[in-house]
């Protein structure tokens, strides 16, 4: 019986090594103090449209900037105002906070516009007139109000990241319209030319118009209209690995720097998703062949960087009947998300989806001693201490049996 214990005692210890090992007691410290939410951001969303038409030079477009700023001086952060003018805008504002990391030269930054537009629809394209307002909801109260809940779970985070994070919520990003003598993406135009020192090099994440993307499914009408689509697709428009041609149109000299940069951080947001389990068919890495978001002045400017949006880009291109974003009129309301995503919950979970991959990316970042390969989360490394717990405990379970087995045969004889 003694021998038969020994054999117990051995086989518990092999089991159970591993855990004390690579992957040992600091993954389950590796469990993140806080993570963002859905429905957090939806509120943020929310508040962003009751400002009214945050159009540029407005006191709508300064009221919800305020209150951006002190929201964030509520979590404790620094906040820095960077005021700008352009040709039509002679009160224009970024707001920005800093978390100061390892590298002071390479910095990931996270950016949304905070302004809105409206003008006519389609053909007509960008005619202004008096009464067109738009509380810019979707565009893009969405990305902005997710900005600020990953902000607070930032703020909660312990410890220090690797990169230097910049969080910027961008003033005029939105084109006046055909009136207008100038273009859009002005205050992430300004951030990346004035704010960014020469020798460092940046990788951007923006976020503009998302949270109607998978898991929401695309409505019962627009299937009926013939959307033969299960989901809307979340996009991630990223730094070109084969099709640099609109930038190359643009005026850009693609280095083997940038290719490279590129390539990398592809590979990271497909493992970024795989590890969250998110389908590869609606939840999609692909190159950036269109700019017409705040992204362009960085890649533009050498830096790598990625658009978050839901839903399709091109409707009319694309040739589906899916996606009517709605965008640049006063159709873009919380009821008109709330009518596409099935409801508030539908919301929350496409906003929740954007916001794992943008949190994931951070994370990963607080923690890459333990996580050099930047492929395991600690969501994976749980599951793989579980699993070893696991086999620990039936290894225990199958000898415990064997020694019940063996005495009641021994007392049989
Ligand atoms: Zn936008």
């Amino acid at each position: 019986m003694a021998r038969l214990w020994r054999a117990v005692l051995a086989c518990l210890v092999l089991t159970t090594l591993p855990l004390s090992g690579n992957i040992g007691i600091e993954v389950v410290e590796e469990v993140p103090p806080a993570w963002p939410e859905g429905s957090e951001a939806y509120d943020n969303m929310v508040e962003m449209a009751n400002f009214g038409y945050r159009r540029i030079d407005t006191n709508a477009n300064q009221n919800a900037r305020d209150w951006i700023a002190s929201q964030l001086e509520s979590f404790g952060y620094e906040v820095e105002r960077q005021p700008f003018t352009t040709e039509v805008c002679s009160n224009c504002e970024n707001i920005v906070v800093t978390i100061e990391g390892e590298l002071s030269d390479e910095w990931y930054v996270v950016g949304a516009h905070h302004d809105a537009i409206c003008y006519s629809p389609p053909p007509l394209i960008g005619m202004t007139y008096p009464t067109c307002t738009s509380s810019g909801a979707y565009d893009d109260g969405t990305g902005s109000g997710a900005l600020l809940e990953l902000a607070r779970v930032f703020s909660l985070w312990e410890g220090k990241p690797t990169h230097t994070w910049k969080l910027g919520w961008w003033d005029y990003e939105e084109w006046q319209g055909s009136g207008s003598p100038e273009g859009g993406g002005k205050g992430s135009l300004h951030f990346v030319t004035e704010q960014i020192p020469d020798d460092v090099e940046v990788t951007y994440v923006n976020l503009d118009m998302f949270a109607l993307n998978w898991p929401v499914e695309t409505p019962i009408a627009s299937q009926l209209a013939g959307c033969n689509e299960d989901y809307w697709t979340l996009y991630q428009f990223t730094s070109p690995v084969s099709d640099w041609s609109y930038y190359e149109g643009n005026g850009l000299e693609v280095t083997e720097e940038m290719q490279d940069r590129a390539t990398w951080f592809q590979e990271r947001l497909k493992s970024i998703n795989s590890n969250l389990s998110h389908p590869e068919q609606w939840v999609r890495v692909i190159d950036d062949t269109k700019g017409n978001s705040d992204h362009f002045n960085f890649i533009m400017n050498g830096h790598t960087a990625t658009w978050i949006r839901g839903q399709h880009q091109y409707i009319y291109e694309e040739g589906d009947a899916c996606e009517q974003t709605p965008k640049h009129a006063q159709s873009d309301s919380v009821s008109t998300l709330n009518v596409l995503g099935g409801g508030r919950v539908g919301v929350e979970s496409g906003l929740q989806t954007g916001l794992d991959i943008v949190a994931t990316h951070a994370w990963w970042d607080w923690n890459i001693a333990q996580n050099d390969s930047q492929v395991i989360s600690g969501q994976g490394d749980a599951d793989v201490v579980s699993s070893q717990v696991i086999v620990a405990v039936l290894v225990v379970i199958v000898i415990s049996l064997v020694a019940v087995v063996m005495r009641i045969h021994k007392i049989n004889q």
